[in-house]
């Protein structure tokens, strides 16, 4: 299964997205995490996205292009995978239905994941994030064992440059700006599934794999 998730910065895109990788046994390929780990590791790459992201905007679409392109490369990607972060609009949409159809393949399934705003401003001014393995908490709704330290590796916990109130409120303006025309676009290829995101993780996720494996046994198989 090729399948993409769309939903605002803190409708829990990222976390379910990891969770639906390990319950279908696919790679999850997130766009934030590979820019930021270019911004970590200072690369030409990361030296351009640094500015854009700490903004709250979207990094220009030639820089993360050429990123996807050389993420598809690798050959994990052949059995399908979980795309969380791409596309942002159409154009990327479009890069990347070019790229699926010069390896022969196609989107399955594209779950849009609606939550509201102060639901998503809660969550993500709150956010704590594992610097060794991305694992996330929360302040206050899943603070960590202790405090600043990661309960699964003993990593760092940070909070992301990009989630305060101000920036928070400006990713949102820039994903509802984009956002209509890709779910339109997807949309008329009847790939898109809404999913409510305001509730618990768990629940979120058991509709999503009782959806994924609807429309395995629609395409006729549970990998291609
Ligand atoms: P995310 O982790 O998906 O919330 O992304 C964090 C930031 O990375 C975004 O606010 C953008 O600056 C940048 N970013 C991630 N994915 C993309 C993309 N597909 N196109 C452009 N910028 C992106």
């Amino acid at each position: 299964m090729r399948i993409v998730l769309l939903g605002p910065p803190g409708a829990g895109k990222g976390t379910q997205a990891k969770q639906l990788a390990k319950a279908l046994g696919l790679p999850h390929i997130s766009t934030g995490d590979i820019l930021r780990q270019n911004v970590t590791e200072a690369t030409d790459l990361g030296k351009e996205a640094k500015d854009y992201m700490n903004k709250g905007l979207l990094v220009p679409d030639e820089l993360v292009t050429k990123m996807l392109s050389d993420r598809f490369v690798k050959p994990d990607v052949n059995g399908g995978f979980i795309l969380d972060g791409y596309p942002r609009n159409i154009n990327q949409a479009k890069v990347l239905d070019g790229i699926l159809s010069g390896m022969k393949m196609k989107i399955d399934l594209v779950f849009d994941l609606d939550c509201s705003e102060p639901v998503i401003i809660q969550r993500l001014s709150g956010r704590l994030v594992c610097r060794k393995c991305g694992a996330n908490f929360h302040k206050n709704n899943m603070p960590p064992k202790k405090e600043g330290v990661c309960d699964n590796c003993a990593g760092e916990l940070y909070q992301r440059p990009d989630d305060n109130v101000e920036t928070i409120k400006k990713r949102l303006l820039v994903y509802k700006d984009e956002v209509a025309g890709l779910i339109k676009y997807y949309q008329d290829q009847g790939l898109i599934q809404k999913i409510k995101a305001d509730g618990q993780a768990e629940i979120v996720l058991k509709e999503m794999v009782a959806l994924v494996s609807l429309v395995s046994k629609k395409n006729g198989s549970s990998k291609d």
